[in-house]
C-alpha cells in the first residue's frame, strides 16, 4: 500500500509539473520537451532533477524557477532542484505525440539532421528558409513553396 501511495503522489507531481509551459514555446510543457528527468521525494523534501535545452536559449535560467514557483503554488515549501547537464538535452527526447502536438499548433517539428523541414500547415517538404533565427534562438524561420505559409522550425539539436 505504502509504494501505491507514493507512486500516486509522484504521479501527482509529474502532473502538477506539466502545468508548467515551456518559457519559448508555450504549447509545450516542461514534461513533454523532456526537461524533467526525475523527481523524488525524501520525507518532506523534493527533488527535481533537470536537463536544461541547449546552453544558448536564454530559457534555461527560467525553468528552475518556474519549477519552483508551481510546486510552491501546489503546497510543497522544501523543494530542491538539481540540473544534470550529461547526457546532454536533444531533440531526440521529444516524443511523437509531442511532435505532433506542435504541428498542429504551427510550429514545424525537428526532423533528423534538420535536412527535411516540413510545413505544419499543408506538411509540404518544399520549403525554403528565411532566416536563421525564427521567434527564439531555438527556432528558424522558414515559409512553404507550396501554401506560402511562412512558420517556425524548432531546429534538430544533438
Ligand atoms: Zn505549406
Amino acid at each position: 500500500m505504502v509504494v501505491i501511495d507514493i507512486h500516486k503522489e509522484h504521479q501527482e507531481i509529474w502532473n502538477y509539473l506539466s502545468e508548467v509551459p515551456d518559457p519559448e514555446i508555450p504549447i509545450i510543457n516542461l514534461v513533454e520537451l523532456g526537461v524533467i528527468r526525475n523527481v523524488e521525494k525524501q520525507n518532506e523534501s523534493l527533488i527535481i532533477t533537470i536537463t536544461p535545452t541547449y546552453t544558448g536559449c536564454p530559457a534555461k535560467k527560467l525553468f528552475e524557477d518556474l519549477i519552483r514557483e508551481k510546486l510552491i503554488e501546489k503546497g510543497f515549501e522544501d523543494i530542491t532542484i538539481n540540473t544534470v547537464l550529461s547526457p546532454a538535452w536533444n531533440t531526440d527526447w521529444l516524443s511523437e505525440a509531442t511532435k505532433a502536438k506542435m504541428m498542429a499548433e504551427g510550429i514545424s517539428p525537428p526532423t533528423d539532421d534538420n535536412k527535411v523541414v516540413i510545413c505544419p500547415k499543408c506538411k509540404s517538404e518544399n520549403t525554403k528558409r528565411l532566416s536563421q533565427f525564427g521567434s527564439t534562438p531555438c527556432q528558424s524561420f522558414h515559409s512553404c513553396n507550396d501554401c506560402l505559409e511562412p512558420f517556425n522550425y524548432f531546429k534538430c539539436h544533438r
